[in-house]
C-alpha cells in the first residue's frame, strides 16, 4: 500500500474473507475516514450459495501444518467466547471434539496432524487446551466409542475433543450486523450488485464496473469473491472452483437429541465427513478433490488494456476457468458415495431421502494455501481468496491478517505462505496435466472428475433406464 490511507475501499464478495476484512477496517483508526463498499452479486445476504454459507463448519486446530494450526487456535480462542457479542455466542459455536480416521495405508496426513495438535497442545498455554482430550485411537472399536457412531470406517485414528464446530450461516449473519453497527454510514452493502468486471487506468485497478453498466471507483480494491475470483482477473491457475457434494437428511427429536454431542467424524481415506446435527437435519459430506465446471471466458474481461483497447487482441482470445456452478443437484455417483457413508455410520437412517443435496464450490490453490496478497500487476488489487475449503474456521481472525497483509506488515511466515506463486513454482505444484486438484495432503476421492461428465454419465444412465423399461 501507498503512504496514503484508501479513502474508498472496495471489497468484492460478502464472504468470510470479504466482511472479515471490512470488520478489520472498521477496528483500526487509521481508516476512520474511509468509506467502505462491499458488493456482493447475491439477491440476499448472506449468501445461500456462498462457501459461507452452511449448517456447519468443522473449527479444529488439527492440521498438519503447524502454521495453520496456530493461527486456529488463535481463532478458537474467540470462537469460544460464547457471550452474546462474541463469535461464539447465540449458538454459533460447539465444541463437542473431532475425529479423525483413516486405512493404514493412508494416513500421512492424519499422523502429522496429531503430532502437530499435540505439540502445539504442550507448548500452548491456554487453560483451556487440555493435552488429555487429545488421544490416540487404535482400532475401529475405539474409533467407534470416542466418535459414539456405530462403524466408522477407518483402521486408526485419533480424537481430539478441544475442536468443535460453527454455524456458518449465522456467523456471516453476525459479521452482517456488526458491519452494519460499528460502521454507520461509513460502510454501504450492496447485495444483487454483480461485479461485470474490474476497472483499470493503465497497470492500477481504479475499481469495478456492475453489470448495468455503473462504475464504483475505489482507491482500494480488494477481491475477495470466493471460487468466483478467478472469473474477474486472470489468475493463471492459481485459484480454481471444485464442487464438493453433500446432503441433508430429516431426522426425528431423538435422534437430534442423542447425535447433537457427537463429536465431528471425518474418515481421510475416503474424505466422508457428518458434523452434529442442527434443527432436526443430518448432513453428511465429502472432502475431495471436487468436480471443475470449465467454461471460457473472454481473455479482455480479464486482462486491463485488452477492454481498455490499449492492446488489440489480435483474435477473439479465451482463458478456460472453472467456476461454481449453483443451484444443481449433486451427481448420482455422489448420492451413491454419501449414501455409503449413511450406511456405514447410521446404517438404520441410511434409506431415508435426501431432503437437500447441494454442491458447495471450494476455491482452491494447488498446494491448498491461502491467495492474500497484491496482485503483482495490477497497483491497487488486492487478492483475498484461495479459501481451499479449510478457511472458514479463521473468521476471527482472518480480517487482521488481510489487513496487515494491505498494509505489508504481515508476519513473515504466512505472507510467504499466502504468495503469488511465481510460474516455475506452480509448475512444480502442478499435476502433469496441469491444475486439476488441490493437494493438501487431506484430499480423497477421484481426482480430475469434470462436473458435466459426470451429469451426463447420470442423463445417459436414466436413458438406459428408460430404454429397458420400454
Ligand atoms: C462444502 C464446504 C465445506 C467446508 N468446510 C469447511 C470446514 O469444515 N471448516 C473450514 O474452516 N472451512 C470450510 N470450508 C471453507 C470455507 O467455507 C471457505 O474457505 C470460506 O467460506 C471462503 O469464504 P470466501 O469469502 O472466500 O467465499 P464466499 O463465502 O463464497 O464469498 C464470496 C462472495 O463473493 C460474491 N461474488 C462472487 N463473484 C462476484 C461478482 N462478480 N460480483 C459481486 N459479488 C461476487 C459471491 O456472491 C459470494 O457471496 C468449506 C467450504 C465448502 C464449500
Amino acid at each position: 500500500m501507498s503512504d496514503t490511507i484508501p479513502q474508498h475501499i472496495l471489497i468484492i464478495g460478502a464472504g468470510e474473507f470479504g466482511l472479515a476484512t471490512a470488520l478489520s477496517f472498521l477496528s483500526k483508526p487509521t481508516y476512520n475516514s474511509s468509506s467502505i463498499t462491499i458488493l456482493d452479486g447475491s439477491a440476499t445476504l448472506p449468501n445461500p450459495s456462498g462457501s459461507s454459507v452452511d449448517a456447519n463448519r468443522i473449527v479444529r486446530a488439527d492440521y498438519a501444518y503447524k502454521h495453520y494450526a496456530r493461527l486456529a487456535l488463535e481463532a478458537q480462542e474467540l470462537w469460544r467466547d460464547q457471550s452474546p457479542e462474541g463469535w461464539g455466542g447465540e449458538g454459533r459455536y460447539h465444541e463437542p471434539g473431532f475425529v479423525l480416521t483413516a486405512d493404514a495405508d493412508k494416513d500421512e496426513y492424519l499422523k502429522s496432524s496429531l503430532e502437530s495438535v499435540r505439540s502445539l497442545v504442550q507448548e500452548d498455554n491456554k487453560s483451556w487446551l487440555d493435552p488429555d482430550k487429545v488421544y490416540k485411537l487404535n482400532s475401529r472399536d475405539e474409533i467407534g466409542k470416542a466418535s459414539g457412531y456405530q462403524d466408522v470406517s477407518g483402521d486408526h485414528g485419533y480424537a481430539n475433543f478441544n475442536s468443535g464446530w460453527a454455524n456458518a450461516e449465522k456467523c456471516v449473519a453476525y459479521a452482517l450486523k456488526r458491519i452494519i453497527k460499528e460502521g454507520g454510514d461509513r460502510v454501504t452493502i450492496r447485495s444483487g450488485t454483480k461485479v461485470e468486471r474490474l476497472l483499470f487506468s493503465g497497470n492500477k485497478c481504479s475499481g469495478a464496473e456492475l453489470r448495468d453498466g455503473e462504475q464504483m471507483k475505489a482507491d482500494l480494491t480488494i477481491l475477495a469473491a470466493g471460487a468466483w475470483s478467478p472469473s474477474l482477473v486472470d489468475l493463471e491457475g492459481r485459484c480454481l472452483a471444485t464442487g464438493q457434494t453433500l446432503a441433508f437428511i430429516d431426522i426425528t427429536d431423538e435422534e437430534q437429541a442423542s447425535m447433537r454431542d457427537r463429536p465431528t467424524v471425518m474418515n481421510m481415506s475416503n474424505g466422508m465427513f457428518i458434523i452434529p446435527p442442527r434443527d432436526n437435519l443430518l448432513k453428511i459430506a465429502r472432502h475431495g478433490y471436487g468436480y471443475r465446471n470449465l467454461v471460457q471466458i473472454p481473455k479482455r474481461n480479464l486482462q486491463p488494456g485488452l477492454a481498455n483497447g490499449e492492446i488489440k487482441p489480435k483474435r477473439y482470445e479465451y482463458v478456460d476457468v472453472s467456476v461454481p456452478r449453483v443451484g444443481v443437484e449433486i451427481p448420482q455417483e455422489a448420492q451413491e458415495a454419501l449414501r455409503d457413508a449413511l450406511r456405514e455410520l447410521v446404517p438404520h437412517m441410511a434409506d431415508r431421502p435426501f431432503v437437500r443435496t447441494r454442491i458447495c464450490w471450494y476455491c482452491d490453490t494447488p498446494s491448498g494455501d491461502f491467495l492474500i496478497t497484491y496482485h503483482p500487476q495490477y497497483k491497487s488489487l488486492f487478492l483475498a481468496t484461495g479459501g481451499s475449503g479449510h478457511g472458514f474456521k479463521f473468521f476471527p481472525v482472518i480480517g487482521d491478517r488481510i489487513v496487515d497483509a494491505i498494509e505489508n506488515k504481515l508476519d513473515a511466515k504466512l505472507a510467504h505462505e499466502w504468495r503469488w506463486r511465481c510460474d516455475a513454482e506452480l509448475q512444480k505444484l502442478y499435476q502433469p496435466e496441469g491444475f486439476t486438484a488441490c493437494e493438501d495432503g487431506s484430499r480423497a476421492g477421484r481426482k480430475g472428475m469434470l462436473l458435466d461428465d459426470e451429469m451426463a454419465r447420470e442423463e445417459s444412465k436414466s436413458a438406459g433406464g428408460m430404454h429397458l423399461q420400454s
